[in-house]
């Protein structure tokens, strides 16, 4: 008798696809099967009494595992992730499996392993904690003294190099029972991965990408838990952060969310009464654009003003010997590169958003999809041989902060967040104005940095993200405290060149956090959007396909936003709604969808 089996198959469509079968095969095992002319390998999902495919289905071919490979609880964050995000079952297998696992490679298998524990009985001692203070030194404390209590513990950070300094400074004895996940994937992550899989660490320490690490963990700590940075910028977009509370849930491990503040469901959910460490009023400066100069930018329109007041406190601070940051949000010369005669941008050839030009104006960016084009001589709409740059960039402003500061050293930060710390000689009394994006403040890790500036923190605010005033806090609070040591004498400014963030900024900053989300919670209440309601986005694969999906999900009744052609489609919605859009979107995202591409599509929840 013919049996049928439906499996994964890792990859952005939704299906399982259906082979036959001499018997019945574990779920949770690796098969390889047929697929197309090739083959590919997947996991089986279920086994189903028969099929109601049309035609003779194909044979499925070898099986690689005697039972579940990734263990219960990983298998079920695989179906969690599926359910609850609009996103594949296969597309959670690609994002959780190392690369090795889905080539076929052999692994031990169930006996001695991790997944013998039968650690899925104690779910119900879950519990959750939360540790918030400014002082990174308070926080990198009290998570040591947690890894060290008994049983195993899982430590995840928003970035690599915070996970590495967290794990160097850990104490020998607990060193020796820990391992530093490894940041790339390759032949280390594959070693490291078996070995977590079969129990030789007590402690993981991780950047976001650990959340998938196959144990059975008591544990799971998550530091700055609010940070951006564990969501992650390639599909399935699901944050770590909350696939660690998941993990956490199921396993019966106690979850600790720590961070320099709670993030918005984390302040809805938890009391906080305890003071909080404020800033100096004298340390945030706003200041109003009005009293600058404006430099010249050739070729670029657009003015980017230096205040006065920038001017001389980065000239007070690099005399006194410290380090001064810049932080403007836009690399390359300038923002986009339009036609003088049609108005016309120029646009990304292969995703539609604008580019960017870069390297003094010689080459173009996209800002979305990071192709290079090169500089057309005449505007591709209108023949017009006119070109120029708007909104002045990174590479505009180093060559003018390097006029207007004579005698001193301006450095520009390199590209891509590759930021080489500017190592000075020994006893250099040499400081640096550094220049670059938000990313330039992990340096204030290991750097004096006594003024951070942000050139035009207004534009953060015109963005259209539900999360825009959310970042714009989040920044200037890190601004203010990373890196920063408690006790020492040396205070930090933070200045920011505003036209509109005058008084009522500053008072929020003076009160911190809980006033911030208190005030800010209540405005996203009464506009109904995350975290009260979720908000969607849809990154549609083809433009033509903008229509008709926005009249299939209007027939619905759901309410969308279209800001136009190139960008994406946004809803809002209840998050009860989240089974019908499933539905609504399960015919487009079928494995015989694969020619046209698959929309991407990003579930925000807060
Ligand atoms: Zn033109
Ligand atoms: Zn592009």
């Amino acid at each position: 008798m013919t049996h049928c089996v439906d499996v994964l198959v890792p990859g952005p469509w939704w299906n399982a696809l259906t082979y036959a079968s001499k018997r019945p095969l574990p779920v949770g095992a690796r098969v390889r099967v047929p697929l197309g002319r090739g083959e590919r390998l997947g996991f089986v999902a279920e086994n189903v009494s028969s099929s109601s495919a049309p035609h003779p289905l194909r044979e499925v071919g070898e099986l690689l595992d005697e039972g579940n490979v990734l263990g219960e609880e990983l298998w079920d964050l695989v179906r969690w992730m599926g359910r609850n995000f609009l996103c594949g079952r296969g597309l959670a297998l690609q994002a959780l499996c190392p690369k090795p696992l889905l080539r076929g490679e052999p692994v031990e298998s169930k006996e001695g392993s991790f997944l013998s524990e039968g650690a899925l009985e104690k779910g119900d001692a879950f519990s959750e904690r939360t540790f918030f203070s400014p002082w990174d030194e308070d926080r990198r404390d009290f998570y040591q003294t947690q890894a060290l209590r008994e049983g195993r513990s899982l430590l995840l950070f928003p970035e690599s190099a915070l996970a590495r300094s967290f794990f160097n400074a850990l104490p020998a004895d607990l060193k020796s029972q820990a391992v530093l996940w490894p940041s790339t994937g390759g032949k280390k992550l594959w070693e490291v991965w078996q070995r977590t899989r079969k129990g030789d660490f007590r402690v993981v320490v991780s950047p976001p990408g650990g959340v998938f690490a196959p144990a059975f963990f008591d544990r799971i700590i998550v530091e700055d838990e609010a940070n951006p940075g564990y969501l992650p910028q390639r599909a399935p977009r699901i944050s770590a952060r909350t696939l660690a509370g998941r993990r956490a849930m199921v396993l019966g491990a106690e979850l600790i969310l720590g961070g320099r503040m709670p993030s918005a469901k984390t302040f809805l959910r938890s009391a906080f009464t305890s003071p909080r460490d404020s800033p100096e009023r004298s340390s945030l400066i706003f200041v109003d654009m009005r009293r600058s100069v404006k430099p010249e930018f050739p070729g670029i329109e657009g003015e980017l003003p230096l205040t006065i007041s920038l001017l001389e406190r980065t000239r007070a601070t690099l005399k006194a010997g410290r380090e001064v940051f810049w932080i403007l949000d836009r690399r390359g010369e300038a923002g986009e590169v339009a036609c003088a005669d049609c108005g016309q941008s120029l646009l990304c050839p292969r995703c539609g958003s604008i580019l960017r030009s870069e390297n003094k104006g010689s080459g173009l960016r996209c800002v979305r999809c990071g192709s290079r084009h090169s500089l057309p001589s005449l505007c591709p709409s209108c023949r017009g041989a006119f070109l120029v740059g708007r909104r002045p960039g990174l590479e505009a402003l180093a060559s003018a902060a390097g006029r207007f500061l004579r005698g001193y050293s301006v450095r520009l930060s390199s590209e891509e967040g590759k930021i080489n710390p500017f190592h000075k000689a020994k006893n250099s009394k040499e400081s640096f104005l550094i220049l670059g994006t938000r990313r330039l403040l992990a340096l204030c890790d290991v750097q004096d940095v006594g003024l951070v500036a942000w050139l035009d923190l207004d534009a953060e605010l015109r963005r259209l993200e539900h999360g825009a005033r959310f970042q714009v806090f989040s920044m200037v609070w890190e601004s203010y405290w990373r890196g920063r040591k408690k006790g020492s004498a040396e205070e930090r400014s933070v200045l920011i060149q505003t036209r509109w963030m005058a008084g009522c900024w500053q008072n929020i900053f003076q009160q911190g956090w809980e006033r911030f989300w208190r005030d800010e919670l209540r405005m996203r209440k009464s506009l109904n959007i995350p975290p009260f309601a979720h908000w969607v986005q849809i990154d549609l694969a083809k433009d033509e396909e903008r229509e008709a999906l926005l009249d299939c999900l209007e027939h619905a009744g759901l309410f969308v936003m279209d800001p136009g052609p190139g960008g994406p489609l946004w809803l809002t919605l209840e998050p009860k709604n989240v089974a019908l859009l499933r539905s609504l979107l399960e015919p487009r995202f079928q494995i015989k969808c694969s020619r046209l591409g698959f929309p991407v599509i990003t579930l925000w929840t807060e």
